[in-house]
């Protein structure tokens, strides 16, 4: 029988209530129990897909190709469970299934309502996963923070779960903030009593709180209070404080006595939680002593949430070859209004080009792409950043003037990069392109399948266009070499450059798959080139 724990946010949102859910699995698992997570997504998208990375963090792509909200990405990353489209619940897809329900009939006779409709659609969904994976604890968070009006279904469809599943067999966890304000100097408890009352009021008690505050770990004083006026136990309040590597988070909740609270809760059975393994990691973060630096040249570059998954694969590559990734955002829109602006990049020890949709800014992503394949920089290029590299050296390498993609110019008289065929008949936007797990067959003796070790891998893919046909042929035939194609032979998937110190493109997305314990291989190839690159120069300058 599985057992169940929702974990809700009051106060403020970006509190990392993820993160907090993360840990709680570690906690788990580390105790030999088998977990894994849902979100429950209250906006009304159907899925992440059709939203801007912008305004709402990346979308997360799954081995079945579902658009996730990028808290999957933490859960795949800290439990390393592969997660499906069961995993994330939002209000889009409840509304959708309980509309074409009434649609067909089967609610014949009756007034369709939220209570019981609705919660009913989300107690089935979030059980169905329980049933189909069969774990000893499934975590439930929502998202958004109590309080918000749509959210209140998911808050009711625990409320019921709570009542209806055997007593002690769920929990329930509110993370909340602590704030500090600098002319009081004393952290302040009072949001999260308010947030905790307006939880009740919809008849939820939390068991456990988690404040996060910004000064470190809250004192006796402010536990008691808030356990007074939140009707918990004082032991059964914890912080969350700032980490670096967020991998920490587990291990600081574990001290404050969290996991033992959590079994004894839950009435699981005691055991020692062997955390030999997860240290080490976080120690391997903590141990490096270099550092690089790597230009990230995107255009959501001022908003770090949009590129959460090419970060931690950046971090967990520093970590295994050893040294600290410093992540410089590049709005690559600059290099066109400025385009000796681009001559910057000869400050960094690599140049990141990572996926992307639409005109603004590939110009000047185009402009990264030259610079460092003639200054011998190392580059890595994720999907969009694979196919303008394409255009990149059509245009400046086999002078096809004017080459481009079509998704920037239609009208090109070069199209390098064209709309897959399959794409063509498609105008519906929502999960409709080449997504998910898809096989690459790996030529051996490159410089990909030294990095992979292997002559098929399974990568993420996000994307509607593809390399030309046309137009493999004059390239190869120019010194690229393509080193990973479709099982079929019909799309390429991995472009390299075989006179460049690291020159490596990629269609699919591998920071999907990258892991603190095994990073991704393209990855940890970009970031060890980027540190011997390093090094090379501080030897250049200190002979100088
Ligand atoms: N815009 C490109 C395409 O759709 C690349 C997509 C991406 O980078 N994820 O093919």
């Amino acid at each position: 029988m599985t057992k169940y724990i929702f974990i809700t946010g009051g106060v403020l949102s970006g509190l990392g209530k993820g993160l907090v859910t993360c840990s709680i699995g570690k906690m788990l698992q580390v105790r030999g129990f088998d977990v894994t997570a849902v979100k429950c997504d209250p906006y009304l998208n159907v899925d992440a897909g059709t939203m801007n990375p912008y305004i709402h963090g990346e979308v997360f792509v799954l081995d079945d190709g579902y658009e996730a909200d990028m808290d999957l990405g933490s859960y795949e990353r800290f439990l390393g469970v592969n997660l499906t489209r069961l995993n994330n619940i939002t209000s889009g897809q409840i509304y959708q299934a309980v509309i074409e329900r009434e649609r067909r009939g089967e609610y014949l006779g009756r007034c369709v309502q939220i209570i019981p409709h609705i919660t009913d659609e989300i107690k089935r969904r979030v059980r169905q996963v329980a049933e189909e994976t069969g774990v000893d604890v499934l975590l439930i968070e929502c998202g958004g923070t109590v309080g918000d009006i749509e959210g209140l279904p998911f808050l009711e469809a625990f409320r019921q779960m709570r009542l209806e599943e055997p007593r002690g067999d769920t929990l329930l966890v509110h993370v909340t903030l602590v704030p500090v304000l600098e002319a009081v100097g004393e952290p302040k408890t009072k949001p999260t009593q308010h947030s905790v009352k307006e939880l009740r009021a919809i008849g939820l008690q939390p068991d456990i709180i988690v404040a996060r505050c910004e000064w470190g770990l809250l004192q006796e004083e402010q536990k008691r209070k808030i356990a007074l006026y939140c009707n918990v136990e004082e032991r059964a309040v914890f912080t969350s404080i700032n980490v670096n590597p967020i991998y920490e988070l587990p291990l600081i909740l574990e001290e404050q006595g969290m996991g033992v609270l959590l079994c004894e809760y839950l009435g699981l059975e005691r055991r020692r939680p062997e955390w030999r393994g997860w240290r080490g990691i976080v120690q391997r973060f903590k141990a490096a002593r270099e550092r690089v630096r790597i230009a990230l040249c995107g255009k959501y570059a001022e908003f770090a949430d949009a590129y959460v998954s090419v970060n931690e694969a950046l971090r967990h590559a520093g970590a295994a070859v050893g040294c600290t990734v410093d992540i410089e955002f590049i709005e690559t829109e600059e290099f066109e209004e400025k385009p000796e602006s681009v001559e910057k990049l000869s400050e960094f020890d690599g140049v990141l080009v990572p996926g992307g949709f639409g005109r603004r800014g590939a110009e000047g992503k185009i402009a990264a792409i030259e610079y460092a394949r003639n200054r011998g920089i190392p580059f890595l290029g994720i999907c969009y950043g694979f196919q303008l590299s394409v255009v990149e050296y059509s245009r400046h390498v086999l002078h096809l003037e004017g080459a481009n993609t079509t998704e920037c110019d239609p009208e090109t008289p070069h199209p390098v990069i064209d709309l897959l065929p399959e794409q063509r008949e498609i105008d519906e936007l929502g999960g409709t392109m080449r997504l998910g797990s898809h096989p690459v067959v790996v030529k051996p003796g490159t410089l990909a399948h030294s990095l992979y070790g292997s002559e098929v891998i399974h990568e993420r893919h996000r994307h509607r266009w593809e390399v030309n046909p046309d137009y493999w042929g004059r390239l190869e035939g120019r010194g690229v070499v393509f080193s990973g194609w479709s099982p079929d032979g019909r799309r390429k998937e991995i472009m390299e450059l075989p006179d460049h110190p690291f020159f490596l493109a990629t269609q699919f997305h591998p920071e999907f798959k990258s892991r603190p314990w095994s990073p991704s291989p393209p990855y940890y190839g970009f970031i060890r080139a980027s540190l011997e690159a390093k090094r090379r120069r501080v030897e250049v300058t200190s002979h100088a």
